[in-house]
């Protein structure tokens, strides 16, 4: 099974196009390999593009704040689920206008509620006097923006349940670094994406993967498992994967290759080196999943 980040991987960083995945993807939805997209994107988010990308399995929503399992193929509620919260309408989104599919799902929540987050980025505003800026503290336009998302997807966006995008000036005045240890201090954590910092609880993709290969594990078996990413907050679910698969961006992270064993980095970006991965694993296990 393979697990995969979105933006910057298996979507273009700019213009959140996977056109250039569509021959891996459609071989893994071919032989029944899942496809698991663990994003720092909200629920909201995520289940309307894993419509877009035809997958039907489970997803993780804000860095592993909440894993989803489809009821449909979890019928009893597997360990430390509940049914999911419901989400507020989608506002005739064009894909979705009848809003969020909740009753389908099952949730295990990893991750600390959203309000607790937004309280403490602004205690920590106003503790230190640095201009840090929330997703809580920016428009739908401002949203839309930053992160180039029309605006009926920068709605979705700001559907938050367990992350706090921010942004801080990187400017030497050294207010990340207090921001990271205030965090730590309130059992929070401050991690890395390809666009913003995010406010979060200790949860990581890592064990959201770890949660969701287990329940696959107990099913089925023996499963081997391809994780790619692009960013620092990719780094725990590489180390859970047989196969970690970096996919270049414009950082580079020289110190990796020491930290996960067996690391491959793709030649080309985006979806284009999410395709020459997976269809390399793909191939090279063929004799196992044909
Ligand atoms: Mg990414």
């Amino acid at each position: 099974m393979i697990f995969t980040d979105l933006d910057g991987t298996l979507l273009d960083y700019e213009t959140y196009e996977w056109k250039a995945a569509l021959p891996a993807l459609t071989r893994c939805r071919e032989t029944h390999v899942p496809v698991i997209p663990l994003s720092s994107k909200t629920r909201a988010e995520m289940e309307i593009l894993r419509r877009r990308l035809g997958l039907s399995g489970p997803f993780a929503s804000e860095n592993g704040g909440g894993v989803f399992l489809p009821k449909g193929l979890f019928p009893q509620p597997p360990q430390g689920a509940v049914d999911a919260k419901a989400l507020p309408p989608f506002k005739n989104h064009p894909i979705r206008p009848d809003g969020p599919d909740t009753s389908n799902w099952w949730e295990i929540p990893l991750g600390v509620p959203y309000a607790y987050l937004v309280e403490v980025l602004r205690e920590m505003r106003e503790a230190m006097g640095y201009p840090v800026k929330g997703f809580s503290d920016m428009g739908i336009e401002e949203i839309s923006e930053r992160t180039g998302l029309p605006e009926e997807d920068a709605y979705l966006a700001r559907l938050r349940e367990y992350d706090e995008p921010f942004i801080v000036p990187d400017d030497g005045s050294g207010a990340l670094s207090s921001l990271v240890k205030s965090a730590e201090e309130k059992g929070l954590k401050v991690t890395q994406g390809g666009r913003f910092y995010h406010l979060q609880g200790k949860n990581d993709k890592g064990e959201a993967a770890k949660r969701i290969l287990a329940l696959y594990r107990a099913r089925y078996g023996d499963i081997r498992s391809v994780a790619l990413g692009d960013s620092h907050n990719d780094f725990s679910m590489l180390q859970e994967a047989d196969f970690p698969v970096l996919v270049r961006s414009e950082q580079e992270f020289p110190s990796l290759m020491d930290k996960i064993p067996g690391l491959t980095i793709t030649p080309a970006s985006g979806p284009a080196g999410w395709n020459w991965a997976v269809s390399r694993l793909l191939r090279q296990n063929e004799e196992v999943i044909t």
